[in-house]
């Protein structure tokens, strides 16, 4: 059987883990943000942890060969056997085209690349209202989405929520930067081979999402 891969290019704030979640629950398959892969270094302090800390809190990018070698890692593991959802990677051409080597090796063809349009304005204002679960990865919005009990998770009852180092003005608009100067090649990359699909995520419903998921991954 074909294995099921989801890329989700978008700026940050643009709802990649949410989607993530969404085609998780319908798919069963494993959601593999780099960004949590990377937190989850800081936070056991490995030596990895300690080289990328400065980046991530500049908004600043990863270095290719680091990104490459975690996910390859992550991407041979057993639970990855019946497809995955990629969030936050690739963020650079470099990283497409060593993706295209992971999918060669791997027997990968059939991959979907969905990217998620919302303007720098909304995602800012998203950002900035946005905390999460340091324990399990859980975002909470102080707007729009509390967990039900105030400051406990309504996944893992950690009491552990907090607002991300990265999720602040100056480094969100580094991040936005970074993005727009990435996203021009990696798109037009995708474009050559047919596997863009564009997904406006600025006010959509979660069932409306589902429904359009669910098109693009049975096309
Ligand atoms: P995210 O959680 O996807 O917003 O990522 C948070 C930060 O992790 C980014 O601002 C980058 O510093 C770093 N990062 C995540 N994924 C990548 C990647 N594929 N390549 C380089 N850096 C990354």
């Amino acid at each position: 059987m074909d294995k099921i891969v989801a890329l989700l290019i978008g700026p940050p704030g643009s709802g990649k883990g949410f989607q993530a979640k969404i085609i998780q629950e319908l798919f069963n398959i494993p959601h593999i943000s780099t960004g949590d892969m990377l937190r989850e270094e800081i936070k056991n302090k490995t030596s990895l942890g300690a080289i990328i800390e400065e980046k991530i809190a500049s908004g600043k990018l990863v270095e290719d060969s680091i990104m490459n070698k975690l996910l390859e890692e992550k991407i041979k593991k057993p639970e990855s056997i019946k497809g995955f959802i990629l969030d936050g990677y690739p963020r650079t051409l470099a990283q497409a085209i060593n993706l295209d080597y992971i999918f060669v090796n791997h027997n990968i063809t059939n991959y979907k690349v969905i990217e998620l349009v919302v303007g720098d304005k909304v995602v800012i204002e998203r950002i900035l209202n946005r905390y999460t679960c340091l324990n399990c990865g859980s975002v909470y919005n102080k707007i729009s989405n509390n967990p039900q009990v105030e400051g406990v998770c309504d996944n893992c009852k950690s009491k552990n929520l907090s607002k991300r180092s990265d999720d602040v003005l100056e480094v969100v608009e580094q991040r936005l930067v970074t993005y727009h100067n990435q996203v021009k090649p990696i798109l037009e990359y995708y474009d050559k081979k047919n596997k863009r699909y564009v997904m406006p995520t600025d006010q959509g419903t979660e069932e409306n999402y589902k429904k359009q998921l669910l098109k693009i991954i049975n096309n």
